[in-house]
């Protein structure tokens, strides 16, 4: 399920020198990647994963959009649209299939895209699926072009057609499917190819969450870890958590650790700030890369703007990853922009790296 990082193949052109701040031997956060990790794919993070709408925090266009599909189908006793949500990683795509399954009282067949190797794969999970069973695709842009071509059918006519032998000999069977919701979830939605988006019938996009809304998660996860929490200590973990449930989630696990190794009573906001500090987690949840690629620009290149190339090589990650990872949360927290000729650092991304924004430097100068 992971994104995995690459190094660059090729050194771009115009690559940064290195910059000239004290960034040595950076500490990698990993705390503050919002893919998850193996232990969260285990059986222990399911006991935190929300298992109906009300326990569902925020996302609140999405779930009222899912709330009429699903009486509608209820109501003609169909089975629901195939649903496409797309958006970063650790908002809460998969958890939402699993909640869409269990309000239609159905099961849910999880996999991702890079796990169906083969056509027999994708044939295989076709075949199985109970009537009125969800099955959920993540990464679903990664698809191989023979597999989406043996879903189109599928999703619109419930039938699979397979080739049997080979050459002119060869026949084309159809097989009836039992009628299923597919439910796809992407980091990129421009990447899937039309036909295969639209036989969507919903496409819906994930938000980040706000600092309050992941103030509830931290409250109701702490709850079921039997942790003591104060509302301003789960408020100092929301606002490092880059607007994501898993990150907020892990965060306070982290948090929990230290308040209990310094034998704290219960997380406050002074113990939560300490224990983050400590993990190098920054007050707007930035971490050493985000800052890299800021201060980068910054330095070398006046806040830019600056191609997407420059800042994978000023950071080491490939610009899969910067595209998808870290430039939605800098967006989104307004530190980082996109124009036509490249992406913009704003005024306050400069102030929070603490140097002085162009348009002050400007007016000291006359
Ligand atoms: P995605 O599939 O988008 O990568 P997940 O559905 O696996 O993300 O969510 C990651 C974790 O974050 C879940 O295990 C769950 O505990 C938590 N989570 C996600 N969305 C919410 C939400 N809206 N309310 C509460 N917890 C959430």
């Amino acid at each position: 399920m992971a994104i995995i990082s690459s190094k660059q193949e090729s050194e771009p052109e115009n690559q940064p020198p290195a910059p000239s701040r004290d960034r040595s031997n950076p500490p990698r956060v990993d705390l503050l990647q919002p893919q998850a990790t193996d232990y969260e794919q285990g059986k222990q993070e399911d006991s935190i994963r929300p298992q109906r709408f009300a326990d569902y925090i925020g996302q609140k266009d999405l779930k009222e959009v899912l709330d009429i599909a699903i009486k509608a189908a209820q109501a003609r006793n169909e089975t629901l649209d195939h649903l496409l949500l797309y958006g970063p990683p650790g908002l809460g795509k998969t958890t939402m299939a699993l909640i869409l399954a269990a309000s239609m009282g159905v099961s849910c067949k999880i996999t991702s895209a890079p796990a169906i190797e083969s056509p027999r794969d994708i044939v295989g999970l076709l075949v199985s699926l109970k009537p009125g069973e969800i099955l959920f695709i993540d990464e679903i842009h990664r698809l191989s072009r023979m597999a989406e071509e043996i879903l189109y059918p599928a999703m619109e006519d419930y039938r699979v057609d397979i080739t049997i032998g080979k050459g002119k000999g060869a026949k084309t069977r159809s097989i009836a499917l039992q009628k299923f919701t597919l439910v796809g979830a992407t980091t990129r939605a421009g990447s899937l190819s039309s036909p295969l988006r639209d036989r969507f019938g919903l496409v819906q996009r994930l938000r980040f969450y706000q600092p309050d809304e992941l103030s509830q998660i931290i409250l109701r996860t702490a709850q079921i870890l039997q942790t003591e929490i104060s509302d301003d200590g789960a408020a100092e973990i929301a606002v490092r958590s880059r607007g994501t449930p898993r990150i907020a989630n892990r965060l306070l696990k982290r948090v929990r650790d230290y308040a209990q190794v310094k034998a704290a009573a219960a997380i406050n906001a002074t113990v939560a700030s300490q224990a983050l500090e400590l993990f190098q987690v920054d007050p707007c949840g930035l971490d050493w890369t985000d800052r890299q690629m800021l201060s980068v620009m910054i330095e070398q290149f006046n806040g830019g703007p600056v191609g997407i190339e420059t800042m994978a090589a000023a950071t080491g990650e490939d610009t899969q990853t910067i595209e998808e990872v870290y430039e939605p949360y800098l967006m989104q927290i307004g530190y980082l922009q996109r124009t036509p000729r490249g992406r913009v650092v704003t005024a306050s991304a400069y102030k929070h790296l603490g140097f002085k924004p162009p348009n002050e430097q400007l007016s000291l100068l006359q």
